[in-house]
């Protein structure tokens, strides 16, 4: 048992052992203690690597400026060595693809003195650094140095050096350090330069990996760009192309409607003048009785005034008679400056771009065709070519159009004159009818014996008087009667007993047919159905065809009259075997005022109005007329009327 008067051999041993654990702890802790300085201090060193790597990786710095990023890492790095190693001379060199250095940047000491020519990766300190990662020099005095670089160093003053040197996919750098205190100075900068020529290496990789980058990337970029531009001219020229198609098809269409419509040209200047953004299109044709080129009236932007304008074919100064003559285009960008052109028109018109093209139809020139812009330099070749294609196909059109209007302007005078002798006719005719009628009324009178007694001479004049005054009155009748059915005469159309009407004629025709001895034969067939006619007009007809019949058959002569029932239609046919109608005449038969050429065999009197007369009768009433004949042995002429339909005849 151990009590408070403790045994003092306990005591002793007690102080021993505390003093044992003591003296252990001194000697761990002498241990210790270094160790946690250097961990601090290594950890202060990593952070300024971290910080200096950081900076050197400067990324916005490389890429936006790779090619200079290097020399300034390199400036960085040597600014943040030179903060803990002030007394080293610094540089960078970096390798040429040749072998030479360049150098990045330096600080500290008098690098500007270094000549170039010593920065060779090809000699011993670069390439030395530059292979095995580290080179420690110690500088001999002067000439002694083999290596340009060393002997460089060593004239500046400095007594060792040190490269860490770096290599790449393509290149190679360094960075020298230099100390006129030699070994100890450079020994403690060896870690932090190591840690600068990594860091230098990584910002080099990183570098050229940039710069390849961006090569590529402009290389794609300018390969892109030219495809763009290929696409967009591409673009363009098919654009151009298939507006020129439309254009092309649609003066086709317009072309293709040519006949049917009289504005078929109108719609090709509006197509042009639309397709090539033009502000006048006009048609100048030679007007061949003045010998001047003249504005066509299918014109696009021209004032009504300027339809007027006329160019004389003398007048040598004018594009459009050039054209006219030489049948070769012109174009000009500038009309109101042009020597070829007469200015005073262009600025008229406020034309600066014009083309002008020949219009030629079966190698004659009719005219030119213009086509303007108030633009300068409007109109290329492009143009040119598209205008002409078309200028080839609208030349017939023009001449059409020309011609056509000529024709209608010629018809409109020849109706001004039709009408003019349809109303003198009327108007004469009817001044012969009253007095006519007088002097038949006398010469009857005198005949009959109730002015006195007459002599066999005096009877035989007069009654020559009086033929002649029928005929005339029957001429006069004549004419009154086509210029009545061709001012609009209506026929009357009524259910009309067809018997009745030839039965009357037939009966009024025997004496002069008794007279000639020749007979009419009319036999009225049982059961025919009325006719819908105008029983005065058709009445003549019938008249006209039995005289006719009469007429132009020899003594003896045989005229027969027959009627049948066609259904919807009457035919009623009057034959006779006289002298036929010669082959010549057959065509103009039914003309005003034609009489066949045989007409003389029997030296009939007519008017040659009769079957014009009868033809304009039956079409009033929806029939026909026709004839069969032969020279030397008769005729027969037929027409058909409509028969009267049962409710028409019952009413
Ligand atoms: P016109 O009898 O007054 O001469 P038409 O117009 O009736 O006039 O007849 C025109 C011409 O047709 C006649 O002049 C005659 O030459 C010819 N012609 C008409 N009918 C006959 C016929 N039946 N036979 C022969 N020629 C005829």
């Amino acid at each position: 048992m151990i009590g408070p008067g403790a045994d003092p051999f306990v005591g002793g041993g007690l102080l021993v052992a505390t003093a044992i654990v003591t003296v252990w702890w001194a000697f761990v802790f002498r241990r210790q203690l270094p160790l946690e300085r250097l961990l601090r201090d290594k950890e202060a060193e990593l952070a300024s690597a971290r910080d200096l790597a950081a900076r050197l990786l400067d990324a916005q710095a490389l890429a936006s400026r790779p090619a200079q990023a290097l020399a300034e890492a390199a400036g960085r790095a040597l600014d943040a060595l030179r903060v803990s190693h002030s007394d080293l001379a610094l540089a960078v060199v970096s390798r040429r693809r040749d072998g030479t250095g360049v150098l990045l940047a330096h600080r500290g000491g008098a690098w500007a003195r270094v000549p170039v020519s010593c920065l060779r990766f090809d000699f011993v300190l670069l390439s030395r650094g530059s292979t095995d990662g580290e080179a420690v020099w110690e500088l001999g005095p002067g000439p002694a140095e083999s290596d340009p670089l060393a002997r460089a160093l060593s004239d500046l003053g400095f007594t060792a050096a040190v490269v860490r040197g770096w290599r790449t996919e393509e290149g190679a750098g360094a960075l020298v350090a230099a100390s006129s205190r030699s070994g100890p100075s450079l020994r403690a900068a060896g870690a932090d330069l190591a840690m600068a020529a990594a860091a230098l290496r990584a910002t080099a990789a990183l570098t050229e990996g940039l710069v390849r980058l961006l090569e590529t990337r402009e290389r794609l970029q300018g390969g892109l760009s030219a495809a763009m531009q290929e696409l967009t001219q591409t673009h363009d020229r098919l654009l151009r192309k298939s507006l020129e198609v439309k254009t092309l098809h649609d003066v086709a269409m317009a072309l293709s409607q040519a006949g049917r419509h009289s504005s078929s040209l109108e719609a090709i200047v509006a197509i042009v003048s639309k397709a090539l953004e033009a502000d006048l299109v006009a048609f100048l044709l030679l007007d061949e009785t003045t010998g001047e080129l003249v504005t066509q009236p299918e014109a696009f932007g021209v004032e009504a005034e300027e339809f007027l304008y006329r160019i004389s074919l003398e007048d040598s100064r004018s594009s459009s008679v050039r054209v006219f003559k030489t049948r070769r285009p012109f174009i000009t960008g500038d009309a109101q400056n042009d020597p070829g052109t007469i200015a005073s028109y262009a600025k008229m018109w406020s034309i600066h771009s014009l083309m002008v093209l020949p219009l030629i139809v079966e190698d004659h020139v009719l005219g030119v065709m213009r086509v303007g812009s108030h633009r300068k330099n409007a109109f290329g070749d492009e143009q040119l070519s598209l205008i002409q294609v078309i200028a080839e196909e609208v030349s017939i059109l023009v001449e059409t159009a020309m011609l056509n209007r000529r024709l209608s302007e010629t018809a409109e005078q020849l109706a001004t004159l039709n009408r003019m002798k349809d109303e003198f006719v009327s108007t004469v005719s009817h001044e012969f009818k009253t007095p006519l009628t007088t002097i038949t009324g006398f010469l009857s009178v005198m005949l009959d014996g109730e002015t006195g007694p007459l002599t066999q001479q005096q009877m035989k004049f007069l009654q020559i008087a009086k033929a002649a005054a029928k005929r005339l009155s029957g001429l006069v009748s004549d004419l009154l009667d086509l210029s009545r059915l061709e001012s609009g005469a209506r026929m009357e159309l009524r259910p009309l007993d067809l018997l009745e009407l030839v039965s009357q004629s037939v009966e009024n025709h025997q004496p002069a047919a008794a007279e000639g001895g020749k007979t009419i034969s009319w036999t009225p067939p049982a059961g025919l159905p009325r006719a819908l006619a105008d029983e005065r007009w058709l009445g003549l007809v019938v008249d006209n065809l039995v005289s006719n019949a009469l007429k132009f058959t020899r003594p003896e002569g045989r005229v027969a009259v027959t009627a049948r029932d066609k259904g919807e239609f009457l035919i009623v046919s009057v034959a006779d075997d006289g002298i036929g109608i010669p082959q010549e005449d057959r065509e103009r038969i039914f003309e005003r005022f034609h009489r066949a050429s045989n007409r003389a065999e029997l030296n009939v009197p007519g008017t040659g109005l009769g079957l014009a007369i009868s033809r304009e009768v039956i079409a009033k009433h929806g029939g026909k007329i026709w004839f069969e004949t032969e020279t030397g042995k008769g005729s027969t002429f037929h027409f058909v009327v409509p028969a009267a339909r049962s409710e028409e005849d019952e009413s």
